[in-house]
């Protein structure tokens, strides 16, 4: 399947088999329960309720990547909270983004682990009610390290609390698109920002090819 524009959110892809006959891809969504400029919170619970519809829709399997600082907001913690709920009633699973989304390549390591440990509360909460505590962390930025003896460091600490890495494979810039569109949502400009879903589909569709080949090149 190709990824469906969600805007809005990071989306990011994780193909598991990349041959002809069988390829397949992971969705993995990160900043829940929303990321980017400041949305009210009507506006986050329907960004998420049509994510999950379209996900449903197609059939997806994905995961969403929590920031514990998007949820733990004043009057709203009880709503955010339910949100990542709808998640894992669409038995999509959740997983520890961190709680205030630091770079690890500015964070030295002990200040970032305990941003993880703080990033897990509501949501080894809510999936040990389930019996499936939370499995997967995910680096804000993508940044897994300024040494190697930091990266290192940090996944002993990820498996110490029964975390593994979440890679992605297939990444698709669609922070960048976002913040056209929005731009052109707010001017009331509809035909500018269907140049930009279409431009970002092509995109989505160009890194596919870009990243199939470079996973063939490599292995
Ligand atoms: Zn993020």
């Amino acid at each position: 399947m190709r990824p469906v524009a969600l805007l809005g959110l990071l989306l990011l892809a994780l193909p598991v088999g990349a041959g002809e006959a069988a390829r397949e891809v992971a969705l993995t969504i990160d900043d829940l329960p929303i990321s980017g400029p400041t949305h009210d919170l009507e506006t986050i619970q329907r960004i998420n309720a049509q994510v999950l519809r379209i996900l449903a829709a197609h059939n997806a399997p994905a995961i969403g990547f929590v920031n514990q600082g998007r949820v733990e907001v004043a009057d709203e913690e009880a709503a955010r909270t339910a949100i990542l709920e709808q998640w894992l009633e669409a038995d999509l699973p959740l997983g520890n983004h961190t709680y205030s989304h630091l770079s690890f390549q500015e964070t030295p390591l002990e200040k970032f682990s305990q941003d993880i440990l703080r990033g897990d509360v509501t949501l080894r909460r809510l999936m040990e009610a389930r019996g499936q505590p939370p499995r997967y962390f995910r680096h804000p930025y993508t940044r897994t390290g300024p040494t190697a003896e930091a990266k290192a460091g940090l996944e002993k600490f990820l498996a110490q609390h029964g975390y593994r890495v979440a890679p992605f494979t297939i990444e698709n810039a669609d922070y960048l698109f976002n913040v056209v569109y929005l731009r052109a949502r707010a001017a009331s400009d509809d035909a500018l920002a269907d140049r930009i879903r279409a431009a970002y589909l092509d995109y989505t569709d160009s890194m596919f090819e870009f990243f199939e080949q470079q996973a063939a090149d490599l292995f």
